[in-house]
């Protein structure tokens, strides 16, 4: 297992997928949905994949590693046809592995299926033992096997009813996007959980987990799958199901702290402006007398620069990151491994030296980075060391498709805010309150899951 520092969350994948109604070259969907992926490498980086259909068959290449790492020139050369799916990911339902990666690509009584999943489902456990009597075997453990199990199950439907029943029968968060021979689909759990966006690429259809992806390539913004939509694009065009509807929705509020790029736009909120206006709120509510603002780069570097603002404080890169750490597969030390966040960021002493400075990150999972960051200043001379989250605490973990390190491991879930300030070393530290971040999101609380930091699961929790 390469070495990394884990002490983020995780956010677990990221799916792309475009349909061209006449490509000029026959890989062009290949193409397309290469740089689309690559826009989403920070949403999984354990392994990507392509799939692509060519009206009668669907070929796949997918492998360990980074996009670059595993789309070659070659690959999307041999990946000849007009509708592609793509997909990164970060394992958390199934293990981490080839045979888990995807898109996964299935037969069945219809012809073929190519998936690429985002989220987690909470009712595997349940739909497994169902498919079983039924006589379906499993090759993986993830969701996404269960999702073409229970459309095969349904092949004798039209595609559109089998599609609607698996809406039905799916529990949890998902952001889905199929392709059969013909056909491109995009599907959104009923709480819209996980994002899922629509994009016109000169006249044709994509889908991406984020709008940065359709920047990427070209593409312009159409709107948002709605909360259980489904919507399938074939050469006629598109049409939308909604056969579920939830009172509510439940956007992953941890999306705006921390997953999703800042030049991403989800729900019809910026990710760049809600971390701001978050970093804003934080300032509002900590009580803190210091001379600098530096944000923990670049998590924290937004909502630092809206703290900086609305304090009406001096904010200056006091961290400076080393933006070509990739993953190292040479076992640090145990020394090492206790400054391990070393290999990631330096003090800037000239800028820290003797300032009285609060540092700003959106979040603290395990305590251990915060500490070591601390010090860090400390070090470099810095005379106060004040910390702000632009997050409340994060206590409980997440069942929806994020990998939040087990319970007892979050820090915020076994100590109270005094103890953690003084684990990190902080000489003061503030949290984001629960009502401020809602506030800092447009003040409706009742549009977004926050589960991880409530406890309030609005789909239950896994069976
Ligand atoms: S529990 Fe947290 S990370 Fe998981 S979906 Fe809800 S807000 Fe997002």
């Amino acid at each position: 297992m390469p070495h990394e520092v884990k002490d983020k969350f995780k956010d677990e994948c990221g799916v792309f997928g475009v349909f061209l109604k006449e490509p000029e070259q026959e890989n062009d969907a290949a193409r397309a949905a290469f740089y689309g992926l690559y826009a989403l490498q920070h949403r999984g980086q354990e392994s990507a994949g392509i799939a692509v259909s060519d009206g009668h068959k669907i070929s796949l290449h997918k492998g360990m590693g980074l996009v670059t790492e595993v789309i070659k020139p070659e690959t999307i050369k041999n990946l000849k046809g007009n509708i592609a799916i793509a997909h990164v990911r970060y394992s958390t339902t199934g293990e981490s592995g080839i045979v888990n990666a995807q898109p996964m690509v299935f037969h069945y009584l219809q012809g073929m299926l190519g998936l690429a999943h985002n989220g987690n489902l909470t009712n595997t456990a349940d739909l497994r033992k169902q498919l079983a009597t039924y006589g379906s075997v499993f090759q993986t453990t993830t969701d996404t096997e269960l999702v073409a199990n229970l459309l095969a199950r349904y092949s004798q439907d039209t595609l559109e009813d089998g599609l609607n029943k698996c809406l039905i029968d799916l529990k949890g968060a998902f952001a889905l996007i199929i392709i059969t021979e013909d056909k491109m689909i995009g599907i959104r759990d009923q709480m819209g959980i996980r994002p899922l966006c629509l994009g016109d690429y000169e006249g044709n259809y994509v889908l991406a987990s984020e709008t940065a992806a359709l920047d990427t390539i070209g593409a312009k913004f159409i709107r948002d799958i709605k909360p259980g939509e489904i919507v399938i694009i074939d050469q006629e065009g598109l049409r939308s199901s909604q056969v579920v509807k939830s009172p509510r929705c439940a956007h992953c509020v941890f999306e705006y702290i921390y997953f999703a790029r800042p030049d991403s736009t989800l729900d019809g909120i910026n990710v760049y402006q809600a971390r701001r206006e978050l970093g804003k709120q934080l300032a509002r509510e900590s009580d803190i007398d210091v001379d600098l603002v530096i944000p923990v780069p670049d998590s924290g570097t937004a909502a630092a620069l809206g703290y900086a603002e609305e304090a009406g404080l001096p904010f200056q890169d006091g961290l400076m990151k080393n933006r070509y750490v990739g993953r190292t597969f040479i076992q640090p030390t145990q020394k090492m491994r206790e400054l391990s966040v070393r290999l990631k960021l330096n003090a800037v002493n000239k800028i820290v030296a003797g300032k009285r400075l609060v540092m700003v990150d959106d979040s603290i999972v395990r305590g251990t980075t915060s500490k070591q960051i601390v010090q860090m200043l400390r070090e470099a001379g810095a005379k106060e060391v004040h910390m702000a989250v632009s997050s409340p605490p994060t206590s409980y973990p997440c069942y929806y498709g994020i990998d939040t390190s087990r319970r007892e491991e979050l820090i915020a879930s076994k100590m109270e805010v005094e103890e953690i300030r003084q684990f990190i070393g902080a000489d003061s530290l503030y949290y984001l309150s629960r009502e401020g971040m809602f506030q800092a999101l447009g003040g409706n609380s009742e549009k977004y899951c926050d589960a991880c930091f409530s406890g309030l699961y609005p789909v239950g929790t896994e069976s």
